[in-house]
């Protein structure tokens, strides 16, 4: 058996010379004589490592010096709460837009924390576009707006904002690293690392410094930005193994050419996938607005439910996995992630053409 092509949604695919890498070095990191999961997260080549994959990804995203970055767990879901704990008041509005499965999620968690509102929503597009901005319904005093760039489920990707607004929080979890991004139009980014940036168990966040100051609430350490912010991330034990692996992910990343080059990749990858799907005759189809459709979460239906399951059992024969799509769309989903390359979206366009011709 051989590693398959892998288009999983989360946990997702990583770099093969970054598992290699991981492999060679799983019994003895660097001169530690031990396996980095083995060693104090205090020990110095530790803390090394920890600075350096923060400086690899300040570099990477550009992020301007007034942003702090964190390395904490509980993953994107955790943030859903700990954003309006952190910076909304109980009885101060927070102003969600709606584009998806994902930012739902965070809306509904907030409810129980501030004023959430809904700013704009494509629920009644069943979320395959993006409500134009020009009518986002803003709140005054909102303590900030959150968006969800990339919505994971849906497939629909969009980045833009209204020019005057509370500071823009986004969960960037299945987008990070996936094409450039001007981290100055957002008071906060955060992002699950399962996707594109290593294993589950470790959430980066990217901060503006004065957000850190808003006290809305007395609140446990643990659950303070600003206390694991005055910590280097390191109020507790953190995902040692995978800051160790994002770490990896982020020299690969700057191997890569950055992000610069990866957007490039990513552009074609998902521009080939669609031209496939809109050029099947009707098919294979999706829905999702043209303008808005995701570079890294392509979902498509096939012309009949009974077509799925034959069409995944060929595809896994084939060598690919993780194309079900999820059970709120239906149909298949590819995640064309930054580690899913353009090898193997050929190989399912060829499957794809394949099994039309057999089905179609
Ligand atoms: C995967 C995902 C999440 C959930 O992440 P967890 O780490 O499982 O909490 C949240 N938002 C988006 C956009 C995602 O893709």
């Amino acid at each position: 058996m051989s590693r398959a092509f892998n288009f999983s949604a989360g946990p997702g695919a990583l770099p093969e010379p970054v598992l290699r890498q991981a492999q060679q070095e799983m019994l003895e990191w660097r001169d530690a004589r031990a396996s980095v999961m083995e060693i104090s997260h205090r020990d110095k080549a530790f803390i090394a490592l920890a600075e350096s994959a923060e400086a690899s990804l300040r570099e990477i995203l550009a992020i301007p010096s007034n942003y702090k970055v964190l390395f904490l767990q509980g993953g994107a879901t955790a943030q859903f709460a700990l954003l309006p704990m952190n910076l909304a008041a109980p009885d101060q509005a927070a102003d969600y837009v709606l584009t998806g499965a994902w930012s739902e999620k965070a809306a509904k968690e907030a409810e129980t924390l501030c004023t959430a509102k809904v700013a704009a929503s494509s629920a009644d597009a069943n979320f395959t576009t993006v409500p134009d901005v020009a009518g986002w319904t803003l709140s005054e005093g909102a303590a900030y707006l959150h968006v969800t760039p990339n919505e994971t489920i849906h497939g629909v990707e969009f980045y833009e904002l209204p020019e005057r607004s509370a500071p823009v929080i986004a969960d960037v979890s299945s987008t990070i690293l996936s094409r450039p991004l001007d981290v100055s139009k957002y008071g906060v980014l955060y992002a699950g690392a399962q996707k594109n940036i290593g294993p589950s168990g470790i959430t980066v966040m990217i901060v503006r410094e004065d957000l850190l100051e808003r006290k809305p609430r007395a609140l446990p350490q643990i659950l303070s930005y600003k206390a694991h912010a005055e910590n280097q991330s390191m109020l507790n034990t953190p995902p040692t193994f995978g800051w160790y692996v994002a770490a990896l992910v982020f020299d690969w990343v700057k191997a890569q050419g950055g992000l610069a080059a990866i957007g490039e990749r990513n552009r074609r990858k998902a521009e080939k996938l669609y031209a496939a799907i809109d050029g099947s005759g009707g098919f294979y189809t999706n829905q999702v607005d043209p303008r808005y459709r995701s570079w890294m979460n392509v979902p498509f239906v096939l012309p009949d439910e009974k077509l799925d399951a034959p069409f995944l059992k060929g595809a896994e024969a084939a060598g690919m996995l993780g194309l079900k799509g999820h059970r709120a769309v239906g149909g298949m989903r590819a995640s064309i992630y930054n580690a899913t390359g353009e090898a193997a979206v050929d190989v399912l366009i060829e499957y794809m053409r394949e099994f039309q011709r057999k089905n179609g």
